[in-house]
C-alpha cells in the first residue's frame, strides 16, 4: 500500500498528544507532502552523510531531530551561504522530504528521546514516574556512572566533574542543549548528586558545580555531548513508528559526535 509524505506525518502527529502545535518547528523542511514514501531514515541530525546515505537505501523520508541549517527555526539566515547553498542543492537534486521531529517527540507520554536513552543504558527500573528527567540508582558513584556511560553510549572519554568515588544516586538526564541556568537549577529543584547532559554551558554549569563541591556539597557533571545524549531516542523511533506503517523499510542512522580526539 502506497503512502504518501504527508500520510506518514499524519500518522507520527496524531499519536502525539497536543500536537500539532502552531509555530512548533516541527514541519516538512523539503520536499513535497504529495511524494509517494519510498522509505524512511531516522536520525539525530539530517548530516550530509545521513543524506548521502539515505539515497543509497532509497529512502526519500528523512525524519531528524535536530534542524537542517543550523537555526532551530531552519531560518534563511545563512540563504546565501556556500554550504547551505550546496547541501540545499543535493537535497532538492535528490528529492528528499525532510521532517523534523524535535518538540513533538520531546512532547510524547513519555518522552520519546528521554524513552531512548533509558533504554539503551538500561535504566528502565529506575525512572522516577512522577520526575520524567530523573533515574535513582542505589549505590552508584561517578566513576561507575561514567564507565556506565562509555560503554552504553560508545563515548571514547567520559567528560566528568566530580570524583571517582563521589555517590551520586539521584541523577538527571538533562539530555541535548538546556541552558546552564535551567541545569544549575535542576540540581536543587530535583535534588540531583549529578546531572548527564549533553552540550553544557561551561562558563555557568561547570563553575557552579567547581564552587559546590569545593565548598562540601556533592554535584556531579557528566557531559556525553549533544548528539550523544539524546540519538538514542531517534533509534527508539525506529521501534515506535514501524507498527503504524508496517510496509515500509526505516533505517536509523547514527551521527556520533561531530568532534573527533586527536
Ligand atoms: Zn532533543
Amino acid at each position: 500500500m502506497a503512502r504518501t509524505i504527508q500520510e506518514v506525518l499524519d500518522l507520527i502527529i496524531a499519536a502525539v498528544p497536543g500536537a500539532p502545535q502552531a509555530g512548533s518547528v516541527d514541519v516538512l523542511k523539503s520536499g513535497d507532502p504529495a511524494w509517494e514514501v519510498t522509505g524512511i531514515v531516522t536520525t539525530f541530525t539530517a548530516s550530509m552523510d545521513v543524506l548521502r546515505q539515505a539515497v543509497e537505501l532509497g529512502a526519500n523520508l528523512v525524519i531528524t531531530h535536530e534542524p537542517t541549517y543550523y537555526d532551530h527555526y531552519d531560518s534563511d539566515w545563512l540563504a546565501g551561504d556556500p554550504v547551505v547553498q550546496a547541501k540545499r542543492a543535493f537535497i532538492e537534486e535528490h528529492k528528499l522530504a525532510i521532517f523534523r521531529f524535535h518538540d513533538y517527540w520531546h512532547m510524547h507520554e513519555p518522552d520519546g528521546i528521554i524513552t531512548g536513552m533509558v533504554r539503551v543504558l538500561g535504566w528502565e527500573a529506575y525512572k522516577q514516574e512522577d520526575e520524567w528527567m530523573v533515574v535513582v540508582i542505589p549505590g552508584m558513584t561517578v566513576g561507575k556512572l561514567a564507565a556506565s556511560l562509555k560503554e552504553k553510549l560508545a563515548l571514547p572519554i567520559a567528560r566528568v566533574m566530580g570524583e571517582p568515588e563521589q555517590p551520586c544516586e539521584r541523577i538527571g538526564l538533562i539530555v541535548g542543549a538546556m541552558p546552564g541556568d535551567f541545569q544549575i537549577k535542576a540540581f536543587e529543584r530535583w535534588h540531583l548528586d549529578a546531572i548527564i547532559c549533553g552540550e553544557t554551558a561551561e562558563w555557568q554549569t561547570c563553575e557552579y558545580v567547581r564552587d559546590a563541591n569545593a565548598l562540601g556539597f556533592n554535584k556531579a557533571l557528566l557531559i556525553a555531548g549533544h548528539a550523544k545524549s539524546e540519538e538514542e531516542g531517534m533509534h527508539y523511533l525506529v521501534e515506535w513508528l514501524q507498527p503504524k506503517v508496517p510496509e515500509l523499510s526505516i533505517t536509523y542512522i547514527a551521527v556520533g559526535d561531530p568532534v573527533s580526539l586527536l
